[in-house]
C-alpha cells in the first residue's frame, strides 16, 4: 500500500500529466481548425471538409486520447487504492516504479516478463 503522502504526490504527478495533454490536445486542435478555416474560407466548409477535418484530428490526437485514457484509469485506481497492485500477480507495484511510469499496471517482473513475449509498448 502507499502512504498517503505517497499516493498524494502520485495524484498531483498524474494531474499535472493530464493537465499537460489536455492543453496540447486543445491548442492542437484550435491549430488544424484554424488553418483549414483561413484556407478554405470559414462558410464554405461542407461535410466532407468536415469529415476530413475530423480525421485528420482524431490522426493527430490518437497518441494524445490514448494516454489521457490511460491517466484517467490511473487515477481511478488510485482512487480505489489499486493503483500499487500489479494485475498480474498482485504484488505491490514500488512507489519508485509508480513515480516514473505512473499509468503502469504491471510490476517491474511482470513487465519484464511481458516484454519477453510480445514486443508491444503499450504506451510505456
Ligand atoms: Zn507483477
Amino acid at each position: 500500500m502507499l502512504t498517503e503522502s505517497e499516493s498524494e504526490e502520485l495524484k498531483k504527478r498524474l494531474e499535472a500529466d493530464l493537465g499537460r495533454l489536455v492543453a496540447n490536445a486543445h491548442s492542437a486542435i484550435g491549430f488544424t481548425m484554424d488553418r483549414d478555416r483561413d484556407r478554405i474560407g470559414r462558410d464554405s466548409m461542407d461535410e466532407s471538409t468536415e469529415e476530413e477535418l475530423y480525421s485528420t484530428q482524431l490522426r493527430l490526437h490518437d497518441r494524445e486520447n490514448f494516454l489521457i485514457a490511460k491517466i484517467q484509469e490511473a487515477l481511478k485506481r488510485l482512487h480505489n487504492g489499486e493503483i500499487d497492485e500489479c494485475e498480474e500477480c498482485s504484488e505491490p507495484i514500488g512507489f519508485k516504479r509508480l513515480m516514473a511510469r505512473p499509468v503502469t499496471t504491471l510490476c517491474f517482473e511482470c513487465k519484464t516478463a511481458r516484454e519477453q513475449v510480445e514486443a508491444d509498448d503499450a504506451g510505456e
